[in-house]
């Protein structure tokens, strides 16, 4: 269905942390993109850049302040301090709910996604889509390292379960009604990619090339990345403790195995006295311990589940 002909609201959110280096460019590229679609009326002229100061330790907030004061569209949020691009990100799509926006775009400061994307974005949510997913064509600016890394990622998450749109990081519009399906994910540990498709909703995909940062460095290195994907699979996921049971329930055949195999080696009287026992013990009660944990562990699962509190549906239509 397609939506009312009035040109929506829409905020473009982008968290900055320590990107004093590139925000002006930022700013000009968003500045003009706004131009651009008020102009030609396929947004509403209230339209916003809203930036989250993530708690930067240099000039950014200043900066922001300044953007703020030349031209009105451009807002901020300020956070008490640093918590983190996911956490940044949702606190401005909230505020940008608050404010009531008709959809919010979420970018990274860096330029790497392709600000021109956002006209396609816009083109889908108007002809009914709530969640518009932005999607990397290739990766040849991204390291090696990166590209390898990521991919090996996104394999291991859906292996895991989360489904998670391959190639897409934070770059995606959402309508007013997908962030508050968001709003209802009360969890921590908050993994955004992972979430979103879980909020439903018709969505679609808007193919764009990934540059190179257009200055300062990135804010993700190795051990940001490693603790970013773990909290990514173990958010979603309680498939690491059926491993731990599946392991159990391997070392008891084992020992089922050597059993076997010693009663017959007793019986053709070639033995080592004292070894099938140590052996055999270290494997059976190795599997027991093992398998033990994995039951505690699918409890655990559970509570870790109920824990999260999660939106058991979500209405999208009424009739009659
Ligand atoms: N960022 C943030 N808080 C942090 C780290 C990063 O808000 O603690 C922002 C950062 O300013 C940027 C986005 O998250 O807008 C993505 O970071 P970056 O480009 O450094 O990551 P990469 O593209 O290298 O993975
Ligand atoms: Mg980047």
């Amino acid at each position: 269905p397609l939506r009312c002909s009035k040109a929506p609201v829409i905020y473009i959110v982008v968290p900055c942390y320590n990107e004093e280096e590139v925000l002006p460019l930022t700013a000009e590229f968003l500045g003009k993109k706004l131009d651009d679609l008020t102009r030609s009326r396929r947004i509403h002229p209230g339209s916003r850049v809203l930036m989250v100061d993530d708690g930067s330790k240099d000039r950014t907030w200043k900066l922001i302040e300044e953007l703020h004061e030349k031209d009105e569209r451009f807002a901020g949020v300020k956070l008490s301090r640093n918590r983190g691009h996911q956490n940044a990100l949702l606190a401005g799509l909230f505020e940008a709910a608050r404010r009531r926006c008709d959809a919010a775009i979420s970018m990274d400061a860096d330029l790497q996604d392709d600000v021109d994307a956002c006209d396609a974005m816009i083109e889908r949510y108007m002809a009914g889509c709530d969640i518009v997913y932005g999607v990397r064509r290739h990766r040849a600016t991204d390291t090696f390292f990166k590209r390898t890394t990521a991919l090996g990622f996104y394999k291991i998450m859906n292996a895991l379960g989360a489904n998670t749109v391959y190639n897409h990081a934070d770059y995606r519009l959402m309508s007013r009604r997908a962030l508050e399906g968001l709003a209802e994910f009360s969890e921590v540990n908050l993994f955004l990619r992972g979430i979103v498709p879980m909020i439903g909703y018709p969505s679609d995909v808007v193919y764009y090339d990934r540059k190179e940062r257009a200055a300062g460095e990135s804010k993700y290195p190795l051990k940001k990345m490693l603790a970013f994907a773990i909290d990514g699979i173990t958010s979603f996921s309680i498939k690491p403790i059926r491993l731990i049971t599946t392991l159990g329930v391997g070392a008891l055949c084992a020992s089922a195995l050597m059993i076997i195999w010693f009663i017959i080696g007793a019986v053709r009287g070639n033995t080592v006295s004292g070894w099938a026992t140590i052996v055999i013990s270290i494997w059976l009660f190795g599997g027991l311990i093992l398998l033990g944990l994995g039951v505690v562990g699918e409890y655990i699962g559970k509570i870790y589940m109920e824990a999260k509190g999660r939106p058991r549906f979500r209405v999208e239509k009424f009739l009659g």
